[in-house]
């Protein structure tokens, strides 16, 4: 249940409604809006029955269900977007976020050369992976800890805040210690142990969408972030699983546009693990950001023909500084429909 409190409801009037929703066996999650305030009542087996009375409260303009499983992600308790902020860059604050670099941090040269290059091409945050989720266990599985040192130095370089992979609750600490934002990655969408974990630490996340999930699945794995504490959570979406070959998942377009509809939280779209074609990234970049995406993540490497992990989507930098540009372009210079194009019938 959500309690809408009114525009003018006092700070003592607000308190009074979040002690009766602890007194009734919830848990009162507070969202101050520029506004209003809503107070979430979360949990199960509290008495309902006195959530609902909270309607006759001081200060309560309404008692309203949460029509969707996952309550604190939810459109309802938040109509305002969440902006996350990473070392500076604001995600969901209006402006579009560009995340590159390489799938695998491989070494110091490499991961410098590629700050550098997508940093000149407009990129504003730096991705690399230190410990791989790889299908086979004899493929480069990442540099580790050693990984994590250099994704440091360039941080501190280039001043571009990293995002990197966690796969493990072990290695969240060390993690923390190096990157300004953790990738929970798609095979580990629902470690139900890393995300109670990772709600605990004071770092931004971001959440792939499982291969074979659904966006509720999804969202509801976002629940446990936010009713674990951390509220600064990035969706995003990476492609799924479906009869196509041609491509290496299919991106869900309708799940960026969805999420948004559904959650405040940010949505990044990743087209490079989303098509596991580089050829295609630009276009697909431009449609997730049409249909709302708030930034979107590519893999970027020096020589993708070297790259030891996922060489066939990553751009090179000529290639990523041509997807920058498109993306420069007005999006209605692609939206030509029939009507307009064609002649007289
Ligand atoms: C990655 O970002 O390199 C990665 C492994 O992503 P995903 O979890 O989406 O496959
Ligand atoms: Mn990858």
């Amino acid at each position: 249940m959500i309690i809408n409190m009114s525009e003018r409801a006092t700070e003592q009037e607000i308190q009074h409604v979040i002690d009766r929703i602890k007194e009734a066996g919830y848990q009162a999650h507070v969202t101050r809006g520029a506004e209003r305030t809503i107070v979430a009542a979360i949990g199960s087996g509290g008495r309902r029955h006195e959530l609902e009375a909270l309607q006759a409260a001081p200060g309560v303009e309404a008692v309203v269900a949460i029509a969707q499983p996952f309550k604190l992600v939810s459109k309802q308790v938040k109509p305002s977007g969440t902006v996350v902020d990473v070392a500076g860059v604001r995600i969901g604050a209006g402006e579009v976020v560009v995340i590159a670099g390489p799938c695998s941090v491989e070494s110091r040269e490499q991961m410098l050369s590629t700050a550098h290059a997508v940093k000149n091409a407009g990129a504003v945050m730096l991705r690399g992976g230190a410990y791989k989720p790889r299908t086979s266990p004899y493929d480069f599985q990442g540099l580790g800890l050693e990984a994590l040192k250099i994704l440091d130095e360039v941080r501190h370089a280039t001043g571009l805040p990293v995002v990197t992979e966690v796969m493990s609750t072990e290695d969240v600490d060390a993690i923390c210690e190096y990157a300004d934002m953790l990738q929970v990655g798609a095979r580990n969408m629902q470690n139900f142990a890393l995300l109670r974990c990772l709600a605990k630490v004071g770092r931004p996340i971001l959440l792939k969408r499982g291969p074979s999930s659904t966006v509720k699945e999804w969202l509801l794995a976002a629940e446990y972030l936010l009713a674990g504490g951390n509220s600064q959570v990035v969706l995003c979406e990476r492609g799924i699983k479906t009869f196509e070959t041609e491509t290496r998942n299919t991106f869900d377009l309708a799940a960026i546009a969805l999420a948004k509809e559904l959650s405040h939280l940010p949505v990044i779209a990743d087209p490079s693990h989303g098509t596991g074609r580089r050829s295609i990234i630009a276009p697909l970049c431009r449609a997730a950001l049409a249909v709302g995406a708030d930034g979107i993540i590519v893999e970027v490497h020096p020589c993708p023909e070297r790259a030891l992990s996922d060489g066939p989507q990553s751009l090179d930098f000529q290639g990523f500084e041509m997807v920058m540009r498109s993306l420069q372009e007005p999006l209605a210079s692609i939206a030509k429909p029939a009507f307009a194009t064609s002649g007289a019938a």
